[in-house]
């Protein structure tokens, strides 16, 4: 039984799920989702802006529709009022009452076109703000993209490296110590303690002398009355 071996090896085993643990935090790296989601939220702002615009865009094109209306009722009611049937000041009065009117609903009509005018003209600017911060949060995810997948690459080579090494020492252990160790791992991931100072290096508890004695003489036989690993001897 070559337990400072299977040490070892228990030592790589652990080198590996850590490599493996990195690969899968990678995996759902927290910045990436977070730009992912706030690009999103952006795109979103940046159609809803489209779309007031387009909705006001078409309410300035009726009011206009109305001022060409209004400037033609207007046009008739002048050429009413210096035409032979107005022949009574009452009939005078009503055309010039009817004209103010017009031209009251007109002042409104473009008072409300200068409103649309100005809330166009920030919409446009909110959008063209938008535009930016997209552009900068697409750039940030691509860079943070990129520097995933530069550690995977890192990451997946490492892997490679460990797991030959891993293989040539799987192939120097002997048979009977590579069972024990495959059926030690299932219920603990490091099977395999060494003693120093009297303590299980597995779980810091306190040898029990006589075991101690037998550990440090060469024995394989002894596990942690604790935790159950099996104990070896590891010179201080
Ligand atoms: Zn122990």
């Amino acid at each position: 039984m070559n337990l400072p071996l299977l040490y070892e090896l228990q030592y790589l085993h652990k080198e590996m799920d850590d490599i493996i643990n990195k690969l899968n935090d990678i995996k759902e790296l927290k910045d990436m989702r977070k730009f992912k989601e706030e690009y999103q939220r952006l795109k979103e702002e940046y159609l809803k802006g489209e779309e007031k615009l387009k909705k006001n865009a078409y309410r300035q094109e009726t009011r206009n529709n109305e001022i060409r209306n209004l400037d033609f009722n207007k046009k008739s009611s002048e050429e009413l009022k210096f035409s032979k049937d107005t022949n009574t000041i009452k009939k005078l009065e009503n055309i010039e009452k009817q004209l103010e009117k017009l031209e009251e609903k007109k002042q409104t009509a473009e008072n409300e076109i200068i409103e649309m005018i100005n809330e166009a003209d920030n919409i446009n600017k909110e959008l063209a703000e938008t535009k930016k911060k997209l552009a900068f949060i697409k750039k940030k995810y691509l860079k943070c993209k990129e520097d995933a997948d530069i550690s995977v690459a890192e990451l997946d080579e490492q892997k490679a490296e460990l797991q030959g090494k891993i293989d040539n020492m799987i192939k120097s252990i002997d048979k009977e110590s590579l069972e024990l160790y495959n059926k030690m791992t299932k219920t603990h991931s490091d099977p395999v303690a060494p003693v120093k100072n009297r303590i299980c290096g597995g779980c810091k508890m306190d040898i029990p002398a006589m075991d101690y004695e037998a550990i440090k003489a060469g024995s394989v036989k002894h596990k942690c009355q604790s935790c159950g690993r099996i104990l070896f001897y590891r010179k201080p």
